[in-house]
């Protein structure tokens, strides 16, 4: 079985070390387009405080939370063992004592059905500090104990070393897909042709560009994400947990090296604006300060720039694609996709493979449309 996984994203980096795992022929191509999400994404893998509300998307989540740390030893076992992923914890901040017992109790409804939560603890502002000094004092806040942070730039290039070692093969390169008679037959990548018996289709918020063309629509666009990059050195930031304020959606974390990161805009409509902007900037660091004063005094390292593939709601766009026989989508995993990523890209794999699977793929179907559009 030849497989061809068009982006080494972490969705498409993980369905091909999960399809070479399973034994096939995989060849994994990536543009290089400037804006890859996987190499903006702040990295955040905490999705029991979530508020959405969304059966589907929240069980599809948890499940991807719950195998993080199995690949992440299954990494390491290949000898791939930085790809920043560590269980810190997270802090989800409160205004009051009344908001900090309801995210407590809210959190605590979920540990049932998913263990992996860990430790749900109520801390006072100086215990919250103690854990992330840059806090302002007076931050109420719940730890969940099970919360982890990755860097999506090294989890996706040890992801595809592992699937090099495992037998793929890397390509350089824009892929234009090829199909004839209901089937897929390839793609064409710098003018030659790889045929394959399959095609994954994992290019982020680029998906709908390189689908169209052979006259299927998924309804993925982009939303840019500008995130900031601060060093703190000396401190040893390898520990501190994330930060999760609530309501703005902004958050900060921490990694190895001094480096905090605090994110991040949601600037739908945008395009494949590949910019920081002074707006951005103001409004990501703004956020931050304003939970965090102690990073004044940092500094300043970089802004990263992403599109996330929004989908038509918050699930992702997952499964096979009726009357085109081999082609599976596997995006839209929106602002989610480092903690849904790998799950994802091995379910694809299966169904690419025509492997079983536990996953009812009936609510991720990739050519579904927004509310109120007819489907064509
Ligand atoms: C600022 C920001 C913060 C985020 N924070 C988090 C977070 O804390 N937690 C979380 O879970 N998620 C987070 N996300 C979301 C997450 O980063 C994305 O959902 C995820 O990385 C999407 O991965 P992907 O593989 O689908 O797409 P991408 O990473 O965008 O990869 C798509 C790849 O496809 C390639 N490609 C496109 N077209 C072609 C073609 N025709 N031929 C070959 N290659 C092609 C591109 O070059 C690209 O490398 C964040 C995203 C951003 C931008």
């Amino acid at each position: 079985m030849r497989l061809v996984v068009v982006g080494s994203g972490v969705v498409g980096a993980s369905c091909a070390y999960a399809a070479s795992c399973l034994g096939a022929e995989v060849v994994l191509v990536d543009a290089a387009a400037a804006g890859q999400a996987t190499a903006a994404g702040a990295g955040i893998v905490c999705p029991w405080s979530s508020r959405v509300d969304d059966p589907a998307w929240y069980a599809f989540a948890c499940m991807s939370a719950r195998q993080y740390p199995r690949l992440i030893e299954d990494l390491g076992e290949l000898g791939e063992t930085n790809t920043g992923y560590r269980r810190v914890g997270a802090l989800s901040l409160a205004d009051s004592g009344e908001q900090q017992e309801g995210v407590r109790q809210r959190i605590l409804a979920r540990r049932a059905g998913a263990p992996e939560i860990g430790d749900v603890e109520a801390l006072t502002g100086a215990e919250a500090r103690g854990l992330f000094p840059p806090l302002r004092a007076d931050c109420l806040a719940v730890y969940v104990g099970g919360a982890a942070r990755v860097d999506g730039r090294l989890l996706a290039a040890s992801l595809a070393r592992a699937a090099v070692r495992k037998g793929a093969i890397i390509r350089d390169g824009r892929a234009q897909l090829l199909c004839s008679g209901g089937r897929v037959t390839g793609v064409l990548l710098g003018g030659q042709i790889v045929a394959a018996d399959a095609v994954v289709a994992a290019a982020g918020a680029w998906t709908r560009a390189f689908l169209e063309p052979a006259g299927v629509t998924v309804a993925v666009a982009p939303q840019r994400g500008q995130i900031a990059h601060l060093s703190l050195e000396p401190a040893d930031t390898s520990r501190w947990p994330v930060v999760l304020p609530g309501g703005s959606g902004h958050y900060m974390l921490a990694f190895d090296g001094s480096r905090v990161v605090a994110g991040a805009t949601r600037e739908t409509g945008a395009g494949f604006d590949y910019r920081v902007t002074p707006g951005g900037l103001a409004e990501i660091l703004g956020q931050a300060l304003a939970v965090a004063p102690g990073l004044a005094d940092g500094t300043y390292l970089e802004t990263r720039v992403g599109f996330r593939p929004i989908g038509p709601d918050i699930r992702p766009l997952l499964g096979p694609v009726p009357g085109v026989d081999g082609l599976v989508v596997a995006t839209g995993l929106g602002a989610s996709g480092l903690t849904m990523g790998p799950y994802a890209g091995a379910v694809a794999a299966r169904a690419a493979l025509g492997e079983p699977d536990a996953v009812d793929l009936a609510p991720f179907d990739p050519l579904r449309l927004p509310p109120g559009r007819p489907v064509s």
